[in-house]
């Protein structure tokens, strides 16, 4: 089966699996996610699947990077935050929902092959930048929209600081080794409302970045 024959598939998948957002599903469709994955995976881009990405991460499964897009809510006027560049292959679909999106990576190798990537693609509205995303982004910034793609014990304060009134944070909450719950937080006048969105099993949110490790 070719990797056109495969999209298709994984379209209709996406389709049953209830992604009903034609610009989410119009983004999958024209991101090439074979060129997000290491060459020995390139046959498996399409599978609806997480696949290594390497440093122990991955790129998550198509599916959920779907589930995620379509919960954000985000349109073209929407500025977007997402922590965990990882592959790029999230960044790259927001770029084509959303006005501009920030990413940030704690892995420089990670980032530099994912900025590689973006460059390739002509993806002009993603500014990315490597650091440890749980404090948000380092300059003072507000956000529509906030997605985190690695798990946190709890929701990040810096994350929900730099989100607008009115937008949302889409991030995997709890511990490793078991399913954490997806959740949606909106900022309101009221406060911060929640809705769970369902189980996903995501790597941990790492707050610090490798080299700045203390070797005592
Ligand atoms: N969105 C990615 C993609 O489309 O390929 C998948 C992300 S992968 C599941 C999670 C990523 O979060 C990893 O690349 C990991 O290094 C990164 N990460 C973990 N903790 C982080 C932190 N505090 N700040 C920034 N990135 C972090």
């Amino acid at each position: 089966m070719t990797l056109e024959a495969r999209k298709i598939r994984l379209l209709m998948q996406l389709r049953r699996a209830g992604i009903t957002d034609t610009a989410v599903l119009a983004a999958i469709e024209k991101v090439p996610r074979e060129l997000f994955v290491p060459p020995s995976f390139h046959d498996q881009a399409y599978e609806n699947i997480a696949l290594p990405i390497g440093l122990g991460q991955t790129i998550s499964q198509p599916e959920v990077v779907a589930l995620m897009t379509q919960s954000l809510e985000a349109t073209r006027q929407h500025t977007v935050l997402e922590v965990g560049t990882g592959s790029g292959y999230q960044a790259a679909v927001l770029s084509r929902v959303c006005r501009r999106v920030y990413s940030i990576e704690r892995h420089g190798d990670l980032l530099k092959q994912a900025e590689a990537r973006f460059a390739e693609l002509r993806l002009h509205n993603i500014t990315s930048r490597r650091g440890d995303g749980s404090r948000g982004w380092p300059e003072p910034q507000s956000f529509d929209r906030i997605i985190v793609t690695c798990a946190a014990e709890l929701p990040p304060e810096p994350l929900l600081a730099q989100l607008r009134d009115g937008g949302c944070l889409i991030l995997p909450v709890g511990g490793q080794g078991r399913s954490q719950e997806l959740l949606r937080l909106r900022k309101t006048a009221r406060g911060v409302e929640r809705e769970e969105l369902g189980l996903v099993r995501f790597v941990p949110l790492v707050a610090d970045l490798p080299e700045k490790r203390s070797t005592g």
